[in-house]
């Protein structure tokens, strides 16, 4: 295994909070239910980052990402009594879309815990999709707390958003279709904010694809998935603000973190900057619109540090849930430079 930066990948996989096998069992249940969503190749995308870019268009699944899965998972594996009591969620968005829309279909209730300054788009689509939704603010009040409280009074399960077995593993589902797709990679490129989406697709790789570097990328104003890859313990930060706003986590999951620590290659940052100029790349060459936390794992393509010219690369576009006027703004701000 190329894996010289992560001394500690030697951990067997049976000591994990899931494996592969509950990987497979969440494609199981999500057969027929999510969007196998197409992996799309660019030329100029390949042209642009000296590789072969695979891009996994998590973007086009339903709720916009691929929160979809986990919690469509987690909520096919709760059992009837629970399924009765409802399931509650925190999120900034698109896990709460997720838990809202798998609640619908499952027939089971939900209530979403969202930040006030959670964008628009996110907060009326968690409306339609039926969840009830109560409203925090991010910088003074803690979510798991309220959320607790919630659980404890209505006799609700709690999904949380990324540090949760069944979470992990249907996040793990994406990267499991991409290698289907597109075969081996040399390179697996994964945004990264609490761990959910990155330790699935790590468990994924280790089983198709062994020899792939798996990658997390954060925003760098939030690099304490970073941070705590090196140290080897999870470190907290406080709110880190940035335009990536599906990876605002302060920390990554237990369970999330173990995995990281043992499958993932390293843990790499890009600035807003390259992501408002890859949001524009998606937009302008390749016709398909990703919020900014979708364009993590692409940023860090383009900016060729992390593969060697002529490499086959994955991309997971972890998601396109933005407002269309954040959306405009975001795009009037980028120049068309290549980052
Ligand atoms: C939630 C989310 C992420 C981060 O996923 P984690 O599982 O928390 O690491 C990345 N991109 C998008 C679009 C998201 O919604």
């Amino acid at each position: 295994m190329a894996d010289s930066s992560n001394p500690s990948a030697a951990s067997t996989p049976e000591s994990f909070p899931v494996t592969f096998a509950d990987v497979e069992a969440a494609a199981a249940r999500l057969e027929g239910v999510a969007h196998r969503t197409p992996v799309m190749t660019s030329r100029t995308a390949d042209a642009r980052a000296e590789g072969r870019l695979f891009f996994k268009c998590e973007n086009l699944q339903r709720g916009g990402a691929f929160k979809f899965r986990g919690a469509y998972n987690a909520v096919a594996a709760l059992s009837e009594g629970q399924r009765r009591q409802g399931v509650i969620a925190y999120s900034s968005g698109n896990h709460a879309q997720a838990v809202a829309l798998a609640g619908r279909l499952q027939g089971v209730a939900t209530t979403i815990v969202m930040p006030k300054d959670a964008p628009g788009a996110k907060v009326s689509a968690t409306r339609e999709y039926g969840g009830e939704i109560i409203f925090y603010d991010r910088y003074t009040e803690n979510r798991e707390e309220i959320c607790a409280a919630l659980a404890a009074e209505r006799g609700a399960t709690v999904i949380p958003p990324y540090d949760h077995p069944q979470v992990i593993a249907g996040q793990g589902t994406a990267a499991r279709e991409l290698f289907g797709a597109a075969g081996e990679l040399d390179v697996l490129l994964v945004s990264l904010g609490g761990g959910g989406l990155l330790a699935g697709s790590a468990l994924a790789a280790q089983a198709l694809s062994p020899r792939c570097r798996v990658i997390g990328v954060e925003p760098e104003a939030g690099n304490d998935g970073q941070q705590s890859f090196r140290a080897g313990h999870v470190i907290r930060i406080p709110v880190p603000r940035s335009i990536a706003d599906g990876a605002l986590t302060t920390h990554l999951g237990e369970n999330n973190f173990s995995i990281i620590q043992a499958l993932v290659h390293e843990v790499v940052t890009v600035t807003d900057g390259m992501l408002v100029e890859t949001m524009r790349f998606f937009a302008e060459r390749m016709k398909i619109v990703v919020e900014p936390t979708g364009c993590l794992g692409a940023a860090a393509a383009f900016s060729k540090q992390h593969h060697r010219p002529g490499e086959r690369v994955g991309i997971l576009i972890s998601g396109g849930n933005v407002d269309p006027t954040t959306y405009a703004d975001l795009l009037r701000r980028a120049t068309g430079a290549q980052v």
